[in-house]
């Protein structure tokens, strides 16, 4: 599942190529992929001609901010950026069969675009891809959204628990896209201090619980609570409430170190990252526990062992972080 990281590497990837291009057309090819508005027609309506100035993220959600063409009406005189390859972005054998769009049929009553978004969660197996519309759609693609010059952003996802949403003019995102209002500061922000983080951790519950819990803080899953928890020498059922302070002030900058060394390594791949207790080092190739169970450990050999714990998969080693001190033995 993708996390703040693989999110953040697609909301860089989508900036490199989309920026200042405009929704031409649309094509919905499973319904409920829309969660906003109601009715798909409206959606489409809703984005075309809209030119797109900037992909945000927050948390795991992408968010385009859409302007208006540079002049109404005629999309062609907005020029196109080249368009570059995301190196990450699967390239496929180009078809001979280009789709219908959507719009040729349904001009759009909705205009203008000023302030208004695109919102994507990508959920469990959500994909955007950055594609020439003649090549042949992936089994799963359930809403294309088709640019100049023969590209198209195609969503495309097995699990169908994707989402899409378009925000009106009239509307702040938030209104519209309600889990943005669940949503814990950015784990890069200044709000996401040692003091607030003490402060969400009062409760009786197991820290890797806490740190899943998208209202504490935004964007960490199961890979990277698994990561900085073991960074960090705590076991994953550490009760919240007897971490001390330092090792909540561990614990918060682990999880930033982590998230950071990720999306340096553009997510999943997670290449390399450092200690910050500067133990291990550079790593090549893999994590330090997410995955690795029966593997040893990189700090002291141990087996690393999983366990399911609140229905997810933990991910830990028994001798770095004992379940008895919660208190790793970094120092
Ligand atoms: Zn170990």
């Amino acid at each position: 599942m993708p996390e703040l990281p693989e999110v953040e590497t697609v909301r860089r990837g989508l900036n490199d190529v989309t920026l200042h291009q405009i929704i031409e057309g649309g094509d919905v090819l499973l319904d409920r992929t829309i969660a906003h508005p109601f009715s798909v027609a409206d959606f489409l309506a809703g984005l075309q001609g809209a030119a797109i100035v900037q992909w945000h993220r927050r948390g795991k959600y992408l968010l385009a901010e859409l302007g208006e063409s540079a002049v109404s009406g005629q999309r062609s005189a907005v020029s196109h950026q080249p368009l570059a390859a995301i190196s990450s972005f699967p390239s496929r054998p180009i078809a001979a069969s280009p789709s219908a769009t959507y719009f040729t049929s349904h001009p759009s009553p909705l205009t203008p675009h000023s302030h208004s978004w695109l919102g994507v969660h990508l959920r469990m197996t959500g994909q955007l891809l950055w594609v020439d519309q003649t090549e042949p759609l992936e089994k799963h693609t359930r809403v294309r959204l088709f640019f100049g010059n023969g590209k198209e952003l195609r969503f495309v996802d097995q699990r169908t628990f994707g989402q899409m949403w378009w925000v009106p003019p009239e509307n702040e995102p938030e209104q519209v896209i309600t889990g943005l209002q669940q949503l814990g500061p950015e784990p890069f922000s200044e709000e996401f201090s040692v003091a607030y983080l003490t402060q969400q951790l009062q409760r009786r519950r197991p820290i890797k619980n806490a740190l899943l819990d998208q209202t504490i803080v935004a964007g960490i899953g199961n890979i990277y609570a698994d990561e900085a928890l073991f960074l960090s020498g705590i076991h994953p059922q550490t009760l919240c409430i007897h971490l001390k302070q330092s090792h909540i002030e561990r614990l918060r900058s682990n999880i930033v170190q982590v998230l950071q060394a990720s999306i340096e390594a553009k997510g999943t791949t997670f290449r390399t990252f450092r200690s910050v207790a500067g133990v291990n080092g550079n790593y090549g190739g893999s994590a330090w526990v997410y995955g690795r169970d029966g593997d040893r450990c990189r700090n002291c050999e141990t087996m690393i062992e999983r366990f399911k714990m609140a229905g997810r998969s933990a991910h830990f080693c028994p001798t770095c972080q004992k379940l008895e001190s919660g208190i790793g033995n970094w120092e």
